[in-house]
C-alpha cells in the first residue's frame, strides 16, 4: 500500500496553507471499496458532505460509487459534475422546499424521508410536478455508535430518523399518498465508527426492523445501512486504507436479506479522510512559560475539526530532521480553540518549517469558512 509521500521541494514553492489530496492513495481506496462489496453485490454512495472537491468527485465518479446529498446544492453540483442521476440520494432531516424540488425535477434514485410532515410535503410537491418520489424511511434504530457525541446520530434523543414507535402510522400515510413510493430504509447511526461490532448490532435491529415490515406485508427493495466507517487518524500510514473487507463482510455475514434486495452504503469519511493532508507552514514558534507555541498559518477556518470536535489529527513537521520536541500547535485566529494539537510531539521546529496535519481529506476542506476574513486554503494534488 502506498503511505503518503510529499513532494517537499513543490511543497516550498507554494503558498500556504493549502490541501494537497494524493489522488493514487484515493485511487488505491476506491479500487478496495469496489474489490470487496462486488463480492457480495453491495452499492456504495459516496456522501459528498465529506468532501465536495471536484477533483476528488471526478475519482469518485469514474470509480462507479453514486451520491448521498445532504442538501439541494449537493445534489446539483453532483449533477454538474456528472453524476447519474439514478445514483443520487438524498437525505436530510431538513429539506427546503426548493431542494425538494430540485431533486424531484432532476428523478433521483431514491430520496431518505425523516419524517411525516416531510413525507407529506414532498408528496405534495412531487404531485405539483408530475412526479412520483422514491424514498426510504430513515428510521432511528437505537443504536449507540459509541462515538463522539456530536457524531452519534442514531438515539432515540438524536433529532435524526423515525422512531418504531410511529413507524405504523408513517407506513400507512405513504400507502395513502399518490405520488410517493415507499422502496427502502434507511440508518446511519454516527460516524467515526471503528468497533465493527457496533454495525453488528446496527445488522440485528435492521433485521428486527425488516420483520415488522414483513409482518405487514410491506416490500422493500433497498435497505441502507448509511456510512460511518472510521479511520486511523493516530497512525495514517500504518493502514491508509480502512479495513473495507472486514466492514463489508459484517453486513454480509449479519445482515439478512429478502429476494431481491439491495444493500446501500453512505461512505464518506473513509474514502477520502487519508488521502488529504493540510500544508501549513510555521510562522513563529513562541516560548511559553511551560510549553512551546508553534504558530502556523493555518487556522480553525480552514479545518475546523479539532475546535467543534476535540478531533485529533497527525501533525508532522515534514521539513525538519531536529530532534524531536513538544509544542502546542496553534493557528492565528483570534480563538482559544484555534488549536490543532497540544504537545504535540515534533521534529525541532523553526519559523518557515512545512507542517501536515494529516487525515484531513473528510470534513476537512469542505467546512472551512472565511471567518477572521481569511482566504480560503488552495488546493493541489499529487497528479
Ligand atoms: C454524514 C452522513 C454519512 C457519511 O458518514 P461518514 O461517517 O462520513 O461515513 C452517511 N449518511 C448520512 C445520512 C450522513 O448524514
Amino acid at each position: 500500500m502506498s503511505k503518503t509521500q510529499f513532494p517537499i521541494e513543490r511543497f516550498r514553492q507554494t503558498e500556504t496553507p493549502f490541501y494537497y489530496y494524493d489522488i493514487d492513495l484515493l485511487r488505491e481506496t476506491l479500487s478496495s471499496i469496489n474489490e470487496q462489496r462486488e463480492k457480495y453485490g453491495y452499492k456504495v454512495h459516496f456522501a459528498v458532505k465529506a468532501n465536495a472537491n471536484a477533483r476528488v468527485l471526478d475519482e469518485i465518479r469514474e470509480a462507479g460509487l453514486g451520491i448521498d446529498c445532504v442538501s439541494g446544492n449537493e445534489v446539483k453540483r453532483a449533477l454538474e459534475l456528472g453524476f447519474d442521476n439514478q445514483k443520487i440520494v438524498f437525505a436530510g432531516v431538513g429539506k427546503s422546499d426548493w431542494e425538494m424540488r430540485l431533486a424531484l425535477e432532476a428523478n433521483i434514485e431514491c430520496f431518505n424521508v425523516e419524517s411525516l410532515p416531510e413525507m407529506e410535503v414532498l408528496n405534495q410537491l412531487a404531485m405539483e410536478c408530475g412526479r412520483t418520489a422514491n424514498i426510504a424511511l430513515r428510521i432511528n434504530p437505537n443504536v449507540d455508535a459509541h462515538t463522539h457525541q456530536y457524531i452519534t446520530t442514531g438515539l432515540e434523543e438524536n433529532k435524526f430518523g423515525i422512531g418504531m414507535w410511529e413507524i405504523e402510522k408513517i407506513v400507512e400515510a405513504a400507502k395513502n399518498m399518490s405520488n410517493i413510493n415507499l422502496i427502502g430504509i434507511h440508518f446511519h447511526i454516527g460516524s467515526q465508527i471503528t468497533d465493527l461490532d457496533v454495525f453488528k448490532v446496527l445488522c440485528s435491529r435492521v433485521n428486527e426492523i425488516q420483520k415488522w415490515f414483513e409482518q405487514n406485508k410491506i416490500r422493500l427493495t433497498i435497505i441502507n445501512v448509511g456510512g460511518g466507517l472510521g479511520i486511523d487518524y493516530e497512525y495514517p500510514d500504518a493502514k491508509p486504507v480502512p479495513d473495507f473487507e472486514g466492514y463489508f463482510g459484517v453486513f454480509h455475514k449479519f445482515l439478512e436479506l429478502r429476494e431481491g434486495q439491495e444493500v446501500h452504503f453512505e461512505l464518506g469519511r473513509a474514502v477520502v479522510a487519508q488521502c488529504g493532508s493540510l500544508i501549513t507552514k510555521v510562522l513563529f514558534v513562541k516560548e511559553g512559560q511551560h510549553k512551546k507555541f508553534a504558530i502556523v498559518d493555518a487556522g480553525m477556518n480552514d479545518l475546523i475539526r479539532p475546535a467543534l470536535y476535540h478531533a485529533y489529527h497527525k501533525i508532522e513537521n515534514i521539513t525538519s530532521d531536529l530532534p524531536a520536541e513538544k509544542y502546542d500547535v496553534v493557528g492565528p485566529v483570534c480563538e482559544s480553540s484555534d488549536c490543532f494539537g497540544k504537545a504535540a510531539v515534533l521534529a525541532g521546529t523553526k519559523r518557515g518549517d512545512l507542517i501536515a496535519i494529516r487525515s484531513a481529506g473528510a470534513y476537512g476542506e469542505v467546512m472551512s469558512s472565511k471567518y477572521n476574513l481569511r482566504e480560503f486554503a488552495k488546493t493541489y494534488y499529487s497528479k
